[in-house]
């Protein structure tokens, strides 16, 4: 036998039921955008390899380690192949497209959210996904709209602890800090390479690693050996600098004001080079290691940084797999049954059984048409285990009198009614 081909290492199959948890977040996550004026962006699964470059930063994990980038064939025998990757992140490509399409032209502030899969070659694990799914969102657009506005971040943090109240998420923690600008980051980045130079022999080999490369990470460091000295560790609060810190109480002033709940992690500074002040993360107890559930931040140079015009801005991106298993660990998500099977009796009742199925679905209902070939008894057991809730009966004299046997498979009730009647019989009352 041939050998079996499966899923890449770190992808899967979404398969139904689940995918009706999927789709029950989808529309609940588009509902809720709708009310605070975002609309939809498609943006390239393949982008080119230079714009996570320069956006995410060389240095990150997710930049130098997990990407999936190659080069491409050239055109031409005297040209160089273009390096292209598989996008690990949307924000980038986002603002790719503002600059692309000078969004910025447009009236306002531009409210802009993605859902699609991302890719990052990680060591997967409960929660890690070599491919993945992120629902993101960002403002952005001329600081003359309001774009550097704190009432911008905190609309947008409420709107994510509405639209977890509408998933029936509980027990989540929004986590808060501010990063700083470029104004007060090199001040604080100096301050913090001083201060690791004393300890750094006694951390773990990555914060090691992360001292010279990145030292921000150092605090994002879970290794309990080094909690000690992290804590000891210069903090970015004391660097702000005045309108950073005015900006950060100004957040947390109209997050209390709108209850919205929130702990200041002054540790918390997330992975990517572009974020400036605002940074945050929602984490969930049930999911584990992997507890973010989704993470986000102001990113105010970014788009500067890819030849744009200035463009404050802040985003968000939601691990949809991990909110997709918080459902799951909590309340769960019902599958959604078909309504009605139709059982054709005798020959020649597949096409009777094909009209009343198609005027049937025309009205709503969820018909599933079986075949006049199949005993009865078998389609009801059949329909009874696929959790179709109701079975109709469809031989010659039900077509000829218009009358049809319509038995309710929980309850193994059964009614003789009229055609007209069926679609509002098995519907489920909404
Ligand atoms: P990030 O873009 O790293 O800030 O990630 C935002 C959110 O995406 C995280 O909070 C996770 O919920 C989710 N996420 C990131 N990486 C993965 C992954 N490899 N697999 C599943 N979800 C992920």
């Amino acid at each position: 036998m041939a050998n079996l081909i499966k899923a890449v290492r770190g992808t899967r199959d979404l398969l139904p039921p689940e995918t009706g948890t999927w789709n029950f977040v989808e529309s609940a996550v588009r509902d809720v955008f709708r009310v605070y004026n975002f609309q939809e962006i498609r943006t390239p699964i393949l982008e080119d390899l230079q714009l996570f470059q320069r956006s995410v930063g060389e240095e990150t994990d997710i930049v130098s380690k997990e990407m999936f980038a190659w080069e491409d064939r050239a055109r031409a025998q005297s040209e160089k192949g273009q390096w292209l990757a598989l996008r690990p992140e949307n924000t980038a490509g986002v603002v790719r497209a503002y600059i692309e399409h000078k969004l910025w032209e447009r009236p306002g502030l531009q409210r802009l959210y993605y859902i699609g899969p991302q890719f990052r070659r990680e060591r997967p694990q409960k929660g890690r996904y070599r491919q993945f799914y992120q629902i993101g969102a960002e403002v952005i657009g001329p600081t003359a709209a309001g774009s550097e506005s704190p009432a911008v971040d905190a609309e947008l943090l409420e709107m994510l602890a509405s639209l977890l109240e509408r998933l029936g998420i509980q027990g989540w923690t929004l986590n808060l800090n501010s990063v700083g600008c470029a104004n007060d980051r090199p001040v604080y980045l100096q301050a913090l390479r001083d201060a690791l130079k004393d300890v750094v022999h006694a951390m773990c080999a990555d914060c090691q690693r992360r001292a010279e490369t990145n030292p921000l990470r150092v605090l994002d460091c879970k290794v309990p050996q080094d909690q000690p000295i992290i804590e000891k560790l210069p903090r970015m609060s004391d660097y702000l600098d005045e309108s950073c810190r005015t900006h950060f109480a100004e957040v947390q002033k109209i997050l209390t004001a709108m209850e919205v709940p929130f702990v200041v992690d002054h540790r918390l500074v997330r992975g990517l080079d572009y974020y400036t002040r605002t940074a945050f993360e929602f984490t969930h107890g049930a999911l584990g290691a992997q507890n973010a559930i989704l993470g986000g931040g102001r990113y105010d140079g970014l788009s500067e940084s890819l030849g744009g015009p200035p463009a404050p801005g802040i985003g968000f991106a939601i691990g949809e797999d991990r909110l997709v298993m918080t459902l799951q660990e909590s309340a769960g998500v019902a599958a959604h049954p078909a309504d009605v099977y139709i059982a054709p009796l005798g020959a020649g009742m597949n096409m009777h059984a094909a009209k009343l199925a198609r005027e049937l679905r025309g009205k709503g209902v969820v018909v599933v048409a079986g075949d006049e070939s199949f005993k009865l008894k078998k389609s009801l057991e059949t329909a009874s285990k696929m959790g179709v809730r109701f079975a109709l009966i469809l031989g010659e004299n039900e077509v000829n009198s218009g009358q049809f046997a319509l038995k309710n498979l929980s309850t193994g009730e059964q009614a003789s009614v009229g055609k007209t009647e069926i679609a509002g019989i098995v519907t489920p009352s909404k």
